[in-house]
């Protein structure tokens, strides 16, 4: 892993952990894949090793990002997905080959036909469109951070999750939260 690079925002559904890629869009974006090889070491870390990655693959990587991006949010806003978001999806999904593999402890896992982004990213693009299409449980909404505003997929049993993620966004609305008692306070 290289330093000089923002580190990763993972979380536990595929999907959004890659549009979790792009964070703060907002405020003053952070692009956590800034490079090709930035991106493959995302993918091994999200158990979707690829050998190589070219910029042009990159840049399919970032459009299907953002189509998943724009698809959930129109999903989390009670809208239809934008046509041509749902078409980026959809040409991804297709795009690329990979299996399914029940490993021997009873996990799911996937190999890839030929290790190349475009089967890493059919994988991502059919976990958007399990999670896009309702068809899991739990429901897509939108980070009360202003400065974010990222879809996650709220699978707590009451569906009241706040925030993308708790130890970044979570954490600093507390804090903002707290600085303003003080200040109201004093
Ligand atoms: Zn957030």
């Amino acid at each position: 892993m290289s330093a000089e690079f923002p580190d990763f925002r993972l979380g536990t559904v595929l999907a959004t952990s890659f549009t979790a890629t792009l964070t703060e869009r907002r405020g003053s974006p952070v692009e956590r894949i800034p490079t090709p090889q930035r991106l493959v070491d995302w993918l091994a870390v999200s158990d979707l090793t690829v050998e190589s990655c070219t910029p042009a693959q990159l840049d399919l990587a970032r459009e299907l990002r953002e189509s998943i991006h724009a698809a959930a949010t129109a999903t989390a806003n009670h809208d239809a997905p934008p046509v041509s978001a749902v078409r980026v999806l959809n040409d991804r999904s297709i795009a690329g080959r990979a299996a399914a593999i029940l490993t021997s402890d009873g996990d799911r896992q996937w190999q890839l036909g030929s290790a190349s982004v475009e089967d890493a990213l059919s994988v991502i693009a059919a976990d958007a469109i399990s999670i896009v299409s309702g068809e899991r449980d739990g429901k897509l909404a939108l980070c009360a951070s202003p400065t974010c505003r990222a879809a996650f997929f709220d699978t707590s049993q009451s569906r009241t999750r706040k925030w993308c993620d708790m130890n970044t966004c979570g954490n600093r609305q507390k804090k903002a939260r707290f600085t303003a008692k003080q200040r109201s306070a004093g």
